[in-house]
């Protein structure tokens, strides 16, 4: 039977509630057991996948297609495992199913109601997505005392009543304020959480707490008696980035085992581990954190920029991570830095100014904002032989720049710009226009590409054929395939039916690649994607160090 470890979060929201979750299930994980994790978002829209990055973060794309929350991305970064849809549940999805069922005749006779169709729907969805796995983390969104939360605790609340209270764990996740003017840590707003969480008659097994610092035994000791729970089940979580912190996520499972969460949680759930937890391979990857000897600077032409820097870092998550992996690998240091591809289009910009980078991203994107400027940085790159590489629109507008400054096809463009594009050398192909509806559906996860023997992609890869997930409307336009191939450009990967353009590469250069997918969806703590893994290295030979020998072999367990 499967154990559930609930996740709720107190006090305020964005403290790390989703890390938190992901590092317990990477802990038993560690112990032998097979784990999933699954997210509730309270929110009343179906999915994430209309929603402003800039706002909620990234869409995350599963590899069955769902356009999720970034939570489900921490949870594959740390376990490791894909993660699909249906384990992201919103309030949305479940009274959509509720009035569907109801409007198809299921409840004939019967009045529908929040309890217990609701909270019927939503136990059988945290069910279904959890069956065949030791061990379910779900993440509770929001945090308590929210009123969308309601229904969703008073689910799990009924669950527990049905498979006993062995088999469930509940884990509050705080945070202990320092206001400034009292410099002094503060542990009442965690009472109050307490106090929500047990309106909803739900005790707390654990309680982790986030702060600056770590807990000191006064305040430790408070919580402990206000919630009276377990003497050692207040566990502190201090930050591990900023100043003075080893400055990476991946630092938390080590510092929660730390505190002996892994063997108290095993003993709260009846479970006896099924392997020591030792981490090595964990281990080993932050070693490359730690000792990192040499600097990788990157620069990323985006444009979520003039929003903020907090929310353009997350609204690039996932890049952002793949190159975090990538560097850990390597054991060298990222130093990320944004370029406004706006400014790129000013008459002020010099191009020059990106020679201070050890190697250019272009991540995706939608509409025409910093369009030419991302195809100016994409020229500079390829004239300058620069690493560059190319994620979804990245690879489009690579091909927009080598079709008007290399083939000399003027007034080339992809048609999500310029509609009549005189060459539209990116556009929806015919057959894609059955596909994709109207109002937001795109090409959405894993498609698989078949590799060329000989390229930089198929070395790195080291495969014939691989899986990527996908986001978007556009496609390399078939029509201009001859052309692009016939002025030097190498498709490296293609759809298995040779009609869309995976992978391209310049060959010949330190490192000229892009691809429609977006690898960075399934680059994990312990196995960078490959092309971060090649792109990173590239950027420090670039620098004059030879880059890793042996990629090829790391990247194999992919
Ligand atoms: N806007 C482009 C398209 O829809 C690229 C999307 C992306 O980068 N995810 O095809």
């Amino acid at each position: 039977m499967t154990k559930f470890i609930i996740v709720a979060g107190g006090v305020i929201s964005g403290v790390g509630k989703g890390v938190a979750a992901a590092s317990i299930g990477r802990i038993l994980e560690e112990y032998g057991f097979s784990v999933t994790a699954i997210k509730i978002d309270p929110y009343i829209n179906c999915d994430a996948g209309t929603m402003r990055p800039t706002e909620h973060g990234e869409v995350w794309v599963t590899d069955d297609g769902g356009e999720t929350d970034q939570d489900l991305g921490n949870y594959e970064r740390f376990l490791g495992v894909s993660i699909p849809k249906r384990n992201n549940i919103t309030t949305g999805q479940v009274y959509k199913k509720v009035i569907d069922d109801e409007r198809s005749g299921r409840y004939l006779g019967q009045t529908v109601q929040l309890i217990p169709h609701i909270t019927d729907e939503i136990r059988d969805r945290i069910v279904e997505a959890s069956s065949g796995f030791d061990i379910a983390i779900v993440e509770v969104g929001g945090t308590v005392g929210d009123y969308e939360n309601i229904p969703f605790l008073f689910s799990i609340k009924n669950m527990e009543n049905e498979i006993g209270k062995g088999n469930m764990c509940y884990m509050l996740v705080t945070y202990l304020p320092i206001p400034s003017h009292i410099d002094e840590m503060k542990t009442k707003p965690t009472q109050t959480s307490v106090k929500l969480l047990r309106e909803n008659g739900i005790q707390p097994d654990f309680i982790l707490c986030r702060g600056k610092n770590a807990l000191d035994e006064p305040r430790k000791k408070k919580i402990e008696q206000y919630a009276q729970i377990v003497a050692d089940h207040v566990i502190s979580m201090p930050d591990v980035t900023g100043p003075g912190t080893v400055n990476s996520l991946y630092a938390i499972p080590l510092q929660l085992q730390g505190e002996g969460l892994g063997e108290k949680l095993l003993a709260t759930l009846g479970l006896a581990k099924k392997r020591d937890a030792t981490f090595t391979e964990w281990r080993g990857m932050m070693d490359g954190i730690t000792a990192a000897a040499r600097e990788v600077r990157v620069g990323m032409v985006g444009k979520y920029l003039d929003i903020g820097d907090y929310r353009l870092a997350d609204s690039y998550i996932s890049v952002n991570e793949a190159l975090r992996h990538a560097c850990a690998e390597h054991k060298a240091r990222l130093r990320l830095e944004w370029i406004n591809s706006k400014d790129l289009e000013s008459d002020k910009f010099d191009a020059r100014s990106l020679d201070q980078y050890d190697g250019i991203i272009v991540p995706g994107g939608f509409g025409s904002s910093g369009v030419e400027g991302k195809i100016s940085a994409i020229r500079y790159c390829r004239e300058n032989d620069k690493p560059f590489l190319g994620l979804c629109y990245g690879l489009q507008l690579s091909i927009v720049e080598f079709a008007r400054n290399v083939c000399g096809l003027e007034g080339a463009h992809t048609t999500e710009i310029d509609p009549g594009a005189k060459n539209p050398v990116i556009d929806i192909l015919p057959e894609q226009k059955g596909v994709i509806k109207k109002g937001g559906t795109m090409r959405l996860g894993a498609y698989p590409a078949v590799l060329k023997g000989g390229t930089v992609v198929h070395s790195l890869y080291g495969r014939d054929s691989v899986t990527e997930r996908h986001r978007h409307r556009y496609e390399v336009n078939p029509e201009y395939h001859a052309v692009l191939q016939e002025h030097g450009m190498v498709f490296s990967g293609m759809s298995p039916d040779g009609r869309l353009v995976e992978f391209i590469e310049l060959p010949g250069r330190r490192f000229f690649v892009a691809t429609q997918a977006h690898p960075e969806f399934k680059s994990r703590f312990l196995s960078p994607a490959p092309l971060f893994d090649g792109f990173i290295g590239a950027c420090l030979a670039a620098d004059g160090a030879p880059a890793r020998p042996g990629e090829a072999q790391a990247m194999a367990r992919h």
